[in-house]
Formats: C-alpha cells, structure tokens, sequence
C-alpha cells in the first residue's frame, strides 16, 4: 500500500463487476454503499446447489433489490444459512430481511465477540473519559452519536443468531471452509478459508485498496482492545497459510496476499517510527501528535485518525519505544 493517508481516500468510482468465481462455486455480488470511504461491498454466495450466503450488503431498497435480482436472475431461489465476517452494518444489514422475506433460512452465524457490534452498542460516557484524557475535543462524541444513528438506518436489527469459533468446520455444498479468527478490524473478524481449494474470504481483514482502519474500541468492561496489536499478529498468522486467492469484503481480489501483507507491515511500522520520531520533540497527548502528523482534519477524521495514532502508540508501547505519564488528567507519550 504506497498511499500513507488510507483513512482519507474518496472513491467515486463505478461498482466493480458481479462475477462468477472458482469455477461457479463463488458469485460475487457487488452492492452500493452510501460511505464516503468505501463505495461498494462483495457480499458471496457459495455453493453449486444449494447456497449459502457471506456478507449481505445494507438494507437499504437500492443495495437489497440489487441483491435479490441477482438471485433471481441466477436461479439461486433459497439461501440455507447467513455467515458474517464481522458485526458492521454493510456486512449484515440486509440478513434479517432475507429471512423475513422467505429468501433465507432463519440460521445467521456471527463470531460471538461481535454482539456488541450487531447490536450498535456503546459507552458514550466510556469514550468521553478515554476521549478526555487523549486530549481529543468532546465534540467528536457528537458527531460519534450522528454517525451510530445513521449506522442503524442501515441495517435491520437481527433476530436468533448462532455462534462460530476458531477452527470449526463448516461444509459447504462443494467444499469445506475452516473459520480462522483474525481480531484486529473488530475483535471477532473471521475468515473463511478452504484450505483443499486455496482460497480465502476475508471480510474486511485483507482489502485491495484501503488499509483496515482498528478504530479506537472499548470494552463493556471499560478496557481498550489493543486492535493495531491484535492485527498485526492476525497478518502474521494469514501471512504463513497457502492462499491462491483472497475474495475481500470490499473492492478486488487479492492473488497475492503475502504482498499485500508485506506492505501493510510497511506501512505500519514506519508510520510508528515516524511517531517516535515527532515524540523525538517532547512528550505529547495522542490528539497533539495527531495534528503534528495530519495537518488538515475534518471531524470524521479526527476520530479515525486518533485511533490510527493510538494503534501505533500501542505498537511502540509493545516494543518498549514510549512511556506514558498522566498530567493534569491527560495521558501524554515519551519516547525511549
Ligand atoms: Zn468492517
Ligand atoms: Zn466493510
């Protein structure tokens, strides 16, 4: 990945192609989003005669009648089961109204660690403190609150969901997908990988064109998941496994995942070294190193860009790079 800014891509492009994939086995159906970051999502369906479905898009009219045309007009008249790579809306907005309309058994499979995130639930209070003592103006809070609301817009709320796990096998009319846990975008992503066949669907863990954002994420307990960290060490896991091809939750198909990974590290550990150095100056809050880093910031950004500075201050921190200290309710980082 050459661009260092992957949070502030603009995509106007028009939507990829559907396509037919593995020799008939995979239909990739490419569905419109209404993110000014990311235009499109892959949702798959998989089988030869029976089907299940990977990803559904949003529920929006335009994204689901896109969607069942496509059903139709491939004869695929039923849907035995839901999987979802992750709990964001563009992923399972439309999985409820599948069932309801009678195109989808009522079986929907999500890694558990995800509920929090189907359920668009947090901590308004939680992120003001944590929000507070990084530095980073409250009203980004506001603008977290606009943005949950329009985030619910999109997808139906789901009913009975069942749980998937790390190494469980799942057969699929014509294969075998073995469920790889790979925290990092969300602390419960999944991949679905046939290893006999060599490929992989990998949600939004591996993607083409953008860099995963980990977004600044709190437990229900209080605590920060480390995402950056967590992801880092899920690249490295994908990293070592036979893939011939990688079908991403957004944009074009992945033939050689070891670079893409290559260069992911790349650019991740020089934007942390490039933090250690601007700490180099003197000890500073995250917000402070976020404006020395991206000079110009709307308010959406703001957030993402913090979090992508908190994530490398993570990655400094388990490298043994920076030291914190509070003053004056702020957290600041010192460079060692
Ligand atoms: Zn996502
Ligand atoms: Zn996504």
């Amino acid at each position: 990945m050459s661009d260092t800014e992957p949070h502030k891509h603009q995509h106007h492009d028009a939507l990829l192609e559907n396509k037919v994939l593995e020799n008939g086995l995979i239909h990739r159906i490419v569905l419109p989003l209404p993110f000014p970051q990311v235009r499109q999502i892959n949702a798959y369906i998989v089988g030869r005669k029976n089907y299940i479905l990977i990803d559904t898009g949003i529920r929006t009219d335009d994204s689901y009648n896109l969607l069942t045309a496509y059903l139709a007009a491939n004869n695929i008249r039923h849907i035995d089961a839901i999987y979802i790579t992750h709990g964001h809306v563009d992923h399972f907005g439309a999985a409820q109204k599948l069932i309801r309309d009678g195109i989808a058994d009522n079986r929907i499979f999500i890694h558990q660690k995800e509920i929090a995130n189907i359920n668009n639930e947090y901590d308004e209070a939680l992120y003001g403190n944590y929000l507070k003592s990084y530095g980073i103006p409250q009203d980004i809070l506001e603008m977290m609150r606009y943005a949950s609301a329009f985030f619910d817009t999109m997808a139906d709320r789901l009913g009975d969901v069942s749980f998937i796990e790390h190494g469980m096998h799942l057969a699929y009319d014509g294969g075998t997908f073995e469920i790889i846990l790979t925290p990092g975008h969300t602390s419960g992503s999944v991949c679905f990988y046939d290893r006999e066949k060599g490929f992989m669907l990998s949600g939004d863990t591996l993607l083409s064109r953008l860099s995963p954002n980990p977004l600044l994420d709190l437990n229900i307990d209080g605590g920060r998941r480390k995402s950056l960290v967590e992801y880092i060490a899920s690249l490295s896991v994908l990293y070592t496994m036979n893939i011939q091809a990688v079908y991403p939750g957004h944009y074009e198909v992945i033939p050689d995942h070891k670079s893409l990974i290559k260069n992911l590290l790349t650019f991740h550990y020089k934007r942390m070294m490039r933090i250690h150095n601007i700490l180099q100056q003197k000890p500073m809050t995250p917000y402070e190193i976020t404006t020395n880093l991206f000079k110009t910031l709307q308010q959406m950004d703001v957030f993402l860009a913090a979090s992508e500075v908190i994530g490398h201050l993570d990655l400094l921190e388990q490298h043994d790079m920076v030291q914190t200290f509070d003053k004056d309710g702020l957290l600041y980082y010192r460079a060692v």
